[in-house]
Parts: structure tokens; sequence; C-alpha cells
């Protein structure tokens, strides 16, 4: 274990502050290190393995598109680009999708096609608004729109003409809105901001604002998104839909794969050929995992057992917050989510992996349970119960 760890720490950039665990393989819900240590696991890779580890079905998928073809490059078609593509939009409820190889070149992507959107009409209108507390990933362009100083700082000066406004306050955002704003980007549900929730008000608000003002509606569903929150997309929970949205994480199973994903009337005004493009995105291995994720998700109905395990997962945390003097709140929707404790949670997440459970953070005080999403009540019952003994 120790070479893994110490040949990873000499050869790469000292980006990461990684638990001292090497992992080795995953069975369902569980991981195990290079010692043979047993983990349940309760962040699923962050929110990304929602289907759990070795499912073979997915795996078997796979193994023939490797031994088929992984890799042409966008200039040909291939045979499941447009099966995916088709499966994405079914559960989207959007018109055009375009694939990308991870959730930060979603987001530069829906950027630049709401961009392009103001730039075909003419009308002028280039800024964006985001909210404070929002992630969106890690290149410039995100950044520029992550609602995060000490994650934007460091590489100023980022994107002109954002603003950001306060989550959950519909007249903070009507406060940043001018006759340029092109855009208006939010979480649903903020994962990495603290696991906070949109309030229906406020969805629906900015929906409003959005149509009476011309304005786009960006919804960033990488992490809340496939099935999370009990609906396949955290805005199908609410009235409304977007114009332009995001995807990743858990879309492909594991398998870097991202998309943003846009409605015909934005598709008819925004990006055409010479626009946008990329090497690898939604090449024929990312998207066979797509297409089959898809095709699981929506035979075994996962989003409505992440009803049924979140609303029990929900009941537990409250009995186990009610018991507890550490927990402050508990929060969170379907299966994300969030306890805010006392201390740092790093102290607890770190006594957790001692212990064979893996658990994240969120924000400095904010327990983040992202499980896999084919998680059973017993699972849950044997995360409370290390939980417990921690708290
Ligand atoms: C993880 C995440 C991103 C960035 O995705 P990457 O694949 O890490 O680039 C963007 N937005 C949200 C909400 C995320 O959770």
């Amino acid at each position: 274990m120790n070479q893994y760890i110490e040949e990873t720490k000499k050869g790469l950039v000292n980006t990461y502050n990684r638990f001292p665990v090497v992992l080795e393989r995953g069975e369902g819900v569980y991981l195990y290190d290079t010692n043979g240590k047993k983990y349940l696991d309760f962040a699923a890779g962050i929110a990304v393995c929602g289907l759990g580890y070795g499912n073979q079905e997915l795996n078997q998928t796979l193994k023939e598109q490797i031994d088929c073809l992984t890799h042409t490059s966008n200039l040909y078609y291939n045979t499941t680009c447009g099966k995916a593509a088709t499966a994405l939009r079914r559960i989207s409820k959007m018109d055009r999708v375009f694939f990308t190889n991870s959730g930060t070149e979603a987001i530069e992507g829906a950027l630049k096609a709401a961009r392009k959107y103001a730039w075909k009409k003419g009308n002028g209108r280039y800024e964006f608004i985001a909210m404070e507390h929002s992630f969106h990933g890690r290149s410039i362009g995100a950044v520029s729109v992550t609602g995060s100083e000490a994650y934007r700082t460091p590489f100023e000066p980022l994107l002109p003409g954002v603003k950001f406004a306060e989550f959950n306050n519909l007249d903070s955002v009507k406060a940043q809105v001018t006759d340029k704003t092109c855009a208006i980007i939010l979480e649903a549900l903020q994962g990495e901001g603290g696991v906070n929730r949109a309030s229906s008000e406020f969805m629906e608000g900015i929906r409003k604002l959005c149509d009476s003002e011309g304005i786009l509606m960006i919804c960033d569903e990488i992490q809340c998104g496939m099935g999370r929150t009990g609906e396949m997309f955290a805005w199908q929970n609410y009235g409304t839909k977007p114009d332009i949205m995001a995807m990743a994480k858990a879309i492909g199973s594991g398998l870097p794969v991202g998309a943003f994903a846009m409605t015909e009337e934005v598709a008819e005004y925004s990006l055409e050929p010479g626009d946008h493009g990329t090497t690898y995105g939604g090449n024929p291995l990312a998207c066979a995992a797509v297409a089959k994720t898809v095709e699981i998700f929506e035979r075994e109905d996962i989003a409505a057992h992440v009803q049924k395990m979140g609303a029990y997962l929900k009941e537990k945390l409250e009995e186990l917050a009610a018991e507890s003097e550490e927990v402050l709140e508990c929060r969170g929707m379907g299966l994300i989510q969030g306890i805010k404790v006392k201390r740092p949670a790093g102290e607890i997440i770190n006594a957790a992996l001692d212990g064979g459970l893996i658990i994240i953070s969120a924000r400095d005080n904010v327990i983040r349970l992202v499980p896999p999403l084919i998680v059973e009540k017993e699972h849950i019952d044997e995360m409370i119960e290390k939980l417990k003994d921690l708290l």
C-alpha cells in the first residue's frame, strides 16, 4: 500500500489531500483496499457510481465495446453515440445533446451555447448570473461562475461579466439582472456548496424571471442529476424546465463522460459547425456506457428506488439528529443528504474511514452522503450504526 502511495505522491501535481488508502476493487456498495479491508461506500466516487460496483451487465457491454471500437473522433459517425443521445434526450426532456469528457467541459459548453445564442440573436447580452456557494468545475469558465472565492481568487482575472446572487433569494437575483444578462446558471440542489436545495418559489421564480427578461436558464445537473434526488434530474422536482442543462458524474457510471443539452428553441440559434468540438467527447466507449446506464436506470426504475431509500435514509438521519448533540441539521433530497455538525466534518470523516465507512464533506462542517443509488435499507442501517458511534 505504501508503495502505491509514495509513487503517486512523488509523481503527481500536489492537488489532492488523499486519504491514506489504496482502493482496489468494488462489489455492490462495498469497496476493498489493497489490504483487503472492506468499506461501506456512501460517497460513490463523488456521486458517480450510481449503479455501485461490479454491475455485470454494464461491464459486459463495456468489454464488448472495447473489443469492437473505443475511439474514432467526431469526424465520423459511430454505433453508440446516437443511441446515447436518444437515451439522454428521453430522460432529460431536452432536444439536443453534446457529449463531453467531464462536468467542467459540460459547463463550458453550456456557457458557450448561451453566449452564441445571444450573439446570433444580436441582443448584446453576455453576462452570467451565478449563485453563491455554487460549484461548476475547474476550468477557467466554470471557475468564473463558481460561487467560492477560494476556488476563484488564485486564477483571476477570470471571465468578465459574471455576477453572483444569493441562492434561494429571488430579489438578490433580480438585483443583478441588466439588459446585458445572457443566462442564469444554478444547481437545483447545491452539492459541494453544502447540500442546499432550491425552494420551489426560487426555481419557479427564476424560470419566470428568465421568461420575462429574455434570459436563458442553465441548470447544472452534474451532481444532483441522474436519479440522485428521486427524479431523473433535480429540476424535474419543480414546475420548471431549463433551456440548457449540464450533466456528467453518474451518466456513464464511472466512465469519464459528460454532456450538455438544450431545447430545440435554443439549438436553432446556438452552436453550429465549427463553433465547438472535442476529440474524445462522445466516443464509442463512453456512449456505450451512457446508453447502457440509462437502459438499466429505466428498466429497474432506479429513481423510484431512490425515492424509497431516500425517505428511509432521511427518517434514520432525523432519529440520529434527535439523539446527537453534534448534529445541527439534516437536509437534502433523495440520496443526497447533508448532516451539518458542530465540529469540522473532516474529523468525523477520517474516523469513519478507520471504521470502514466512506463518507465525504460539503464545505467545512457538512457531512455529505451520496451512496450508490442501488443502496438497500440494510446498508443504510449499517451506515447509521457506524455514524452513531462517531457522533
Ligand atoms: C463535479 C461537479 C462539476 C465538475 O465536474 P468534473 O467532472 O469534476 O469536471 C460541476 N458541477 C457540479 C455541480 C459538480 O458536482
